[in-house]
């Protein structure tokens, strides 16, 4: 499973060593060394997950956290605080601020994978190679492969995300905004009609195996994957 983390941390020798070791399980890491900088790339990147250093310089770890919650295109983004402070109020203060996790320095990097795991599972489900099974459909990430109704079929890379995304948020109108940032990652600089033409393609795949009418357009709002769809 490989992430887009964003790594906010203003010591130059933690945030080394987390960019090796993130680096070395597969995540693609950028790293800001204080909130501004981590707003300027949010302004054009969403990534997967925030690692956000409690102690900044500037604006704090806690206030961004804050900011980025009450901002519809930031809420979503899952966030791991790191600090160094052990006192239990300020752990309560750190999930009020909207934090999905936090993690105590000094940490072993497993113990921060395993925590970044845990969140992508309950986040981005997208993002975790566990293999998903619903309405005769059947897709591994791990291996890219998927079946329906048993037999083996091929996706395009982004109609392989698109129906992973579905898979895992099943039942749900996602608008045209929403599926881009989710499954193209940033919205900013692609058009919403590009879903339309990708859902176009992803319908005709699922035609091959009797699957197209699991993806239900829903008029004037998006569209929306059931599992329970009737034909
Ligand atoms: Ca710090």
């Amino acid at each position: 499973m490989a992430a887009n983390i964003l790594l906010v941390e203003d010591e130059p020798g933690i945030q080394e060593l987390l960019k090796l070791n993130l680096g070395q399980a597969g995540h693609k890491v950028t790293a800001a060394d204080d909130a501004e900088g981590a707003l300027q790339y949010l302004k054009t990147t969403l990534p997967d997950v925030i690692l956000l250093d409690w102690m900044l310089p500037g604006m704090s770890g806690v206030q961004l956290a804050r900011r980025l919650r009450s901002q519809d295109r930031t809420r979503d983004i899952p966030i791991i605080m790191l600090t160094a402070r052990t006192d239990e109020t300020d752990k309560v203060e750190g999930l009020e601020t909207g934090a999905d996790d936090y993690i105590t320095k000094p940490f072993s990097p497993k113990e921060l994978m395993a925590r970044i795991k845990a969140v992508l599972r309950r986040r981005a489900p997208q993002l975790t190679s566990d293999i998903v099974e619903s309405g005769g459909l059947r897709l591994d990430p791990a291996t890219h492969r998927l079946w329906g109704d048993g037999k083996p079929f091929e996706l395009g890379p982004t109609e392989f995300r698109l129906l992973h995304f579905f898979m895992t948020h099943p039942e749900r109108v996602h608008s045209r905004a929403q599926l881009l940032d989710q499954v193209w990652g940033d919205h900013v600089f692609v058009e919403e009609r590009t879903v339309d033409v990708h859902i176009r393609r992803l319908r005709k795949s699922l035609e091959l195996t009797g699957h197209d009418h699991l993806i239900e357009t829903v008029r004037g709002s998006g569209y929306r994957y059931s599992a329970t769809a009737v034909r």
